[in-house]
């Protein structure tokens, strides 16, 4: 019978819960079990593709195509595995299928109610990976903070299914924080929000402390006595500058043997060695490679977050650690260069540059003087889906002579449509349906022998991950052949261009796709692998 394993969260948001979920499900993979992960997200939306990247991070995208919460990568890297979209449960889902089966006349005559057919509705959606493959654990993380309106009902949900019979453990990931004047850790925030935890009728297992450093001894005791928790069961979880030493950190407090216990299992496998070695490897690292990544959401108020590239940025760590360097990222908004162009001149001193995906007008003039800086001065040059169509509008103008050539997203007008609508994408958006309706998930692309992309995956066919509405204009492509560009990987109807090069430039390579998804600690995703070994030679 497989076993749940809950995660809620306490006192505030943006604790690292889904780092925390996709740790305690490696250290049981690596004990052994099988084990894959749920991510619920209590808003209202369907998915996570209508969402502003600055709001709620990175969107994700599955193989099999859904645009979820980025939670969802971290379990993918973690713990290798694909993980499909219904493995990302909203609100807007559970609603619209209730309400659905409601005019369908699937409830017989009944008032629906909250609780039980809006509860019944996610406990079926929580059992479903069971029932499709064999799995030993599935983590659950429930989005939001304990205390919310928003996701009371998972959380009444989950309740359910222990008394239910399912074998069921809570772990509630708390904020336990240290106030500067005082120079303590406070337990009282965390205490609280058990309280409110057990009002809604869950008792957590265990209680993860978040803090900056390690939770002592009389703190840990505290939190077990009002949290009705034994104190071997407050499992510290301290800032660590690695996320992928968090199982090992996990582990040295024995929270495998801890979950095992309560269900009476017993550890099968020790395969931690391996993972062990990784990050003593990792540690050990000293020599720096600069990578600028020129995007535009950084923004928020007044602070700057990176979690709209979460992807990427750890495409980049997962490749530099591969060849032994450590990533010195440098963020550059692309909005820069368009108030100050001269300023330009600053990318001179990165080793290697990446233009990752986007959306909309904003920034693209600084993104092209980006890619035409690192073309002109053979700088490395890696370009994800915008980054690949940003490198054609580029060329396009400035080799191929177009002269106000551009992408049909960013000027409708354009003389020259380098870049423009993939012909199916124009009824969706006539009818202003935008949600799940671009060119989503995996798609083969096929690569031509001879090119530096098909040399750095090593195969012909490779599945990546895609998000786009527009693609190269097949009508140019000839042109730009002519002119000089490599497009050496095409969908296997050759209609269209996915990877592209330049053969006479140190390294130029972008993608139509998204590899940083398909990237793993310990598997870097070779067009990253390829720009950092061209940026250490740089
Ligand atoms: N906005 C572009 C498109 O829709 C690029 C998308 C992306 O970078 N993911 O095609």
């Amino acid at each position: 019978m497989v076993n749940y394993i809950i995660v809620t969260g306490g006192v505030i948001s943006g604790l690292g819960k889904g780092i925390t979920t996709a740790s305690i499900g490696k250290l049981l993979q690596l004990h052994g079990y099988r084990v894959t992960a749920m991510k619920i997200d209590p808003y209202i939306n369907y998915d996570a593709g209508t969402l502003r990247p600055t709001e709620h991070g990175e969107v994700w995208v599955t193989e099999d195509g859904g645009e979820i919460d980025q939670d969802l990568g971290h379990y993918e890297r973690f713990l290798d595995i694909n993980i499909p979209k219904y493995h990302n449960i909203t609100t807007g889902q559970v609603y619209s299928a209730v309400i659905e089966k409601e005019r369908k006349g699937k409830y017989l005559g009944k008032t629906v109610q909250p609780i039980p057919h809006v509860t019944d509705e996610i406990k079926k959606r929580i059992r479903r990976p069971a029932e499709e493959s064999k799995l030993d654990f599935i983590i659950i993380e429930i989005g939001g903070t304990v205390g919310d309106y928003e996701n009371v009902l998972f959380l009444e949900a989950v309740r359910q299914m222990k008394l239910e019979g399912d074998n069921m453990l809570y772990v509630h990931v708390t904020y336990v924080p240290t106030i500067e004047t005082l120079g303590e850790q406070k337990t009282k925030p965390t205490q609280h929000s058990v309280k409110a935890l057990r009002e809604i009728g869950i008792q957590p297992d265990f209680i993860i402390a978040r803090s900056e450093k390690p939770v002592d001894d009389v703190r840990r005791s505290k939190i077990a006595l009002f949290c009705n928790v034994k104190e071997e069961d407050v499992i510290s979880n301290p800032d660590i500058d690695n996320i992928y030493e968090l199982p090992l950190v996990f582990e040295k407090q024995n929270l495998c043997e801890k979950i095992l216990n309560k269900l009476n299992l017993r550890k099968k496998k020790n395969n931690l060695p391996e993972w062990e070695k990784f990050i003593k490897e990792v540690k050990k690292i000293k020599k720096k490679v600069k990578i600028g990544i020129v995007g535009k959401y950084f923004d928020i108020g007044a602070f700057k977050l990176f979690d709209s590239y979460i992807s990427v940025i750890e495409a980049v760590k997962h490749a530099a650690w591969h060849n032994k360097v450590k990533p010195d990222i440098k963020w550059i908004d692309s909005k820069t260069f368009e108030k100050h162009p001269e300023k330009i001149s600053m990318l001179k001193e990165l080793d290697g540059i990446i233009v990752p995906g986007g959306f909309g007008l904003s920034g693209i003039e600084g993104k092209i003087a980006t890619i035409k800086y690192a073309r002109e001065n053979n700088i490395p040059y890696l370009g994800l889906c915008l980054g690949m169509q940003l490198a054609v509008v580029e060329y396009a103008r400035n080799v191929c002579g177009l002269e106000g050539a551009n992408s049909a997203e960013i000027d409708k007008n354009t003389p020259y449509p380098v870049i423009d609508f993939i012909p199916e994408q124009i009824k969706f958006i006539r009818e202003s349906r935008y949600g799940a309706t671009m060119r989503l998930g995996a798609y083969p692309a096929v690569l031509k022998e001879g090119t530096l992309v098909r040399k750095l995956y090593g195969k012909k066919t490779v599945y990546e991950r895609h998000r786009h509405r527009y693609e190269v204009n097949p009508k140019y492509v000839d042109l730009l052949e002519k002119n000089g560009i490599v497009f050496s990987g095409k969908s296997p109807d050759k209609v269209l261009m996915e990877f592209m090069e330049l053969p006479n430039h140190r390294f130029f390579v972008a993608t139509q796709a998204h590899p940083e998804f398909k990237s793993r600690p310990m598997k870097p995703s070779p067009p990253f692998d390829g720009l950092i070994k061209a940026s250490i030679k740089k």
